[in-house]
């Protein structure tokens, strides 16, 4: 068995043990490439990934410390050295690997919860092990629970210098991932990317150094500042990240400056009468993104406009308005939503507006029979239908556009890459595209949008339309049950309308079905003199229409839903939301859904059930909701619960996030890598490049969508 065969099976298997195993060994190929595939989720795909897989932390393993004095430094972490001289699996209160290990000076227990039965064999009786954890004061004595541990030899050496802790992902080790990056080490092309005059000049130390340093740190190395990241080395990486970031994003931006886009500069009869007909005023929010987006279009090279506002702020109108000028200048406008839902709300409100002012608005989804998908299609063709809203259905084959000069997509999270291209494409000419104003109601704070979305222009709607009354928010344990039922019944004797949202499932969506048919039928019972609907995702889209309809007229009192409420549904009359088991939704659904209320005058409520016990994630969420109803709030304490790679979902993360430097503390390198950049793309190419291919490595290219 070759030594990176054995490695990978290690990695694949997750823990430290495996390699005795037999059968494991029969199938190294498929372990290697499962190896692969793991190193490939973390973004490691290339040597010099692996070279800049750079350490986040550094453990002091240098010392070992009697086991008695490791019980004076309770809490904090410690290495110790002794032989074991139990090992047991007990059961209470629940099955766990309990070990006692011994030196000169005492004897402390190591408690693991989860174990391998492969761990009692390596952990038996007169083994000698260094165990490096948290020490706590236990029922029997001093304790660490889980430490990292290893056999040793009597009088093995320490190693002299810091170890370094890589993030990993599941079923990675830190001893695989190491050997990983020492062999890519000795692979890679080292030469550093920047001349050796502008190094100087900004005093940056060499890379190939700092890589080194920051993987095997020396063991007189200032331990403070690499812990703090303010060392010289890493000063190196964080700017060569930096700059790589500007320099794609200006890269990014010529390219999109260099195709052209028809210029939409009429603000005209449409826009005017549109806006004179409104049955309120814009807010100055509105007004202000409304001004960028007019300016935007005005030019003749595509406009790429990110429109954040929290749920219920009023995008929907001001995307309108930009339709409305891409109309006044003799163009096409196209709206994608993701669900047929919210397209449905938008054509609604969107029709209404416009038609009475002479203008075709076509409708397009999946679910048209097909003689109205002809007729749609031969309207937005010849041109008749001056602004088309729908779904995916926008994008399918047969969809041309006599002149489609403005795309907007809305909640455009929810749409790939590839689906936002193929709309654009819609409208090529030549090397003309269209405008593009894309929506979204999860607010990204906007340092992390302009990282991660790099050639986007962000606007912003920062308030509300006056008159809304805030909601309030109650988190309530799942068996007061009977309480909340009173609650909704009388809130419906005054009028009132309610949703009740059924659980999210994500195991199993026929079992999510059940759960709300079965609500539906509780709640009927439970409830006789009411009227209560039912919609969730299962249902033909005619059938929900039926169901929605009936709630917007005000016949149904309690609209039970699945979460296929979550974004669209704009019913001023409901004013209590209930969700059920909410400590299972993230915390930008709860937010969503919980913006279904509060969009009349009277005041809304919206309750938190939720089994106990509550776990401190689930618990630190629903704390949240019930403090603030401000959606960039949420989204900042979102980003603190759940880190920016999970925030923005998988595809985005490791590719072009800054890993290392800190948009907050490192501005003063930003702006050095700024100005670098502008040089660099001006004046050395070569040296753009290289770097590019360093730091990037072919991932430009979703920035530039
Ligand atoms: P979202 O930003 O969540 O898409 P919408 O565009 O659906 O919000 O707007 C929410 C509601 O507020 C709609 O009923 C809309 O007509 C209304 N609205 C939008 N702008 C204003 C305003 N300036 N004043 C009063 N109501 C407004
Ligand atoms: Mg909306």
């Amino acid at each position: 068995m070759s030594a990176s065969n054995s490695l990978a099976r290690k990695a694949a298997a997750g823990t430290p043990d495996q390699t005795a195993s037999g059968k494991a060994a029969a199938k190294p190929k498929k372990a290697a490439s499962t190896a692969q595939s793991k190193l490939a989720k973390l973004g490691l795909r290339t040597d010099m990934d692996l070279v800049l897989h750079l350490p986040m932390r550094y453990e002091d393993e240098t010392q070992v410390v009697p086991i008695r004095d490791a019980g004076f430094m309770a809490g904090a972490p410690s290495q110790v050295e002794g032989v074991v001289t139990e090992c047991d699996v007990q059961y209470r209160p629940r099955r766990q690997l309990v070990v006692t290990i011994a030196d000169d000076s005492g004897s402390l227990v190591l408690r693991f919860l989860n174990f391998y039965g492969s761990q009692l064999k390596q952990l038996a009786e007169g083994t000698r092990i260094r165990a490096r954890g948290e020490v706590r004061h236990g029922f029997f004595g001093i304790e660490m629970v889980h430490p990292t541990y290893k056999p040793v030899e009597e009088g093995a050496p320490l190693p002299s210098s810091l170890t370094p802790v890589y993030p990993a992902g599941e079923g990675l080790s830190q001893a695989f991932l190491r050997k990983a990056i020492a062999n890519a080490m000795t692979r890679v092309d080292w030469r550093d990317t920047l001349p050796a005059t502008l190094r100087d000049s900004l005093q940056l130390q060499a890379f190939d150094a700092s890589v080194r340093l920051l993987h095997n740190p020396p063991p007189d190395v200032d331990e403070h500042a690499l812990m703090e990241r303010t060392h010289p080395a890493w000063t190196r990486m964080k700017f060569d990240e930096l700059l790589a970031q500007q320099l794609s994003l200006k890269r990014a931006q010529e390219a999109r400056r260099s195709k052209g886009a028809a210029a939409l500069p009429v603000v005209g009869e449409l826009s005017t009468s549109f806006l004179a007909a409104l049955p309120f005023q814009l807010t100055p929010a509105q007004q202000r993104v409304l001004e960028e987006i007019r300016g935007d279009l005005r030019q003749s090279f595509p406009m790429q406009r990110l429109l954040q506002g929290d749920v219920g702020s009023g995008k929907t109108v001001v995307a309108a308005l930009a339709a409305a000028q891409a109309i006044d200048s003799g163009y096409q406008a196209a709206l994608m939503a993701p669900t047929e839902i919210l397209a449905e709300q938008h054509f609604r409100k969107i029709a209404t507006w416009m038609e009475p002012l002479g203008v075709r608005v076509a409708w397009l989804t999946g679910s048209l029979r097909k003689k109205e998908k002809t007729e749609a299609q031969a309207d937005i063709t010849s041109g008749e239908a001056r602004l088309v809203i729908g779904t995916h259905a926008l994008i399918q084959e047969g969809v041309e556009f006599e002149r489609l000069g403005l795309v907007i997509v809305d909640e455009q999270h929810r749409f790939g890459v590839g689906q936002r291209l193929a709309l654009r494409n819609k409208g090529q000419e030549g090397n003309a595209v269209p405008h593009q104003l894309m929506m979204s109601a999860t607010p990204i704070p906007r340092t992390l949008a302009m990282t991660y979305y790099a050639d986007l222009e962000v606007s912003v709607i920062d308030e509300l339309p006056p008159g809304r009354t805030p909601i309030v928010t109650r988190v309530i344990d799942q068996n007061r049950r009977d309480e909340v039922i009173a609650r909704v019944h009388a809130a419906a004797l005054e009028g009132r309308q309610v949703y009740w949202v059924c659980p999210l499932i994500e195991e199993s969506e026929a079992l999510q079905l059940q759960t709300a048919t079965d609500t539906h039928l509780a709640l009927s019972a439970a409830l006789p003199d009411l009227k209560v609907g039912l919609v969730h995702g299962r249902m033909k889209p005619a059938e929900k229409q039926m169901v929605m309809d009936a709630f917007i007229r005000g016949d149904t009192h309690v609209l039970v839903a699945t979460t296929v409420i979550e974004v669209g549904v704009d019913v001023p009359n409901a004013s209590l939301m209930v969700i059920e088991h909410a400590e299972r939704f993230g915390l930008s659904q709860l937010h969503q859904l919980r913006g279904r209320v509060g969009r009349g005058s009277a005041a809304s409520v919206c309750l938190l059930l939720y089994q106990s016990p509550l776990g401190p994630v689930a618990k630190q969420r629903l704390m949240t909701m019930r403090e603030t109803t401000d959606g960039f709030e949420i989204a900042r304490r979102d980003l603190d619960i759940r880190g920016p790679g999970e925030f923005l979902g998988a595809r985005q993360s490791g590719e072009a996030m800054l890993r290392f430097a800190d948009l907050q503390t490192d501005q003063w390198l930003v702006d050095s890598a700024r100005e670098v950049a502008q040089a660099l793309l001006r004046t050395d190419p070569a040296t753009v490049d290289a770097h590019l291919a360093r730091w990037l490595g072919g991932r430009e290219e979703f920035l530039k969508v």
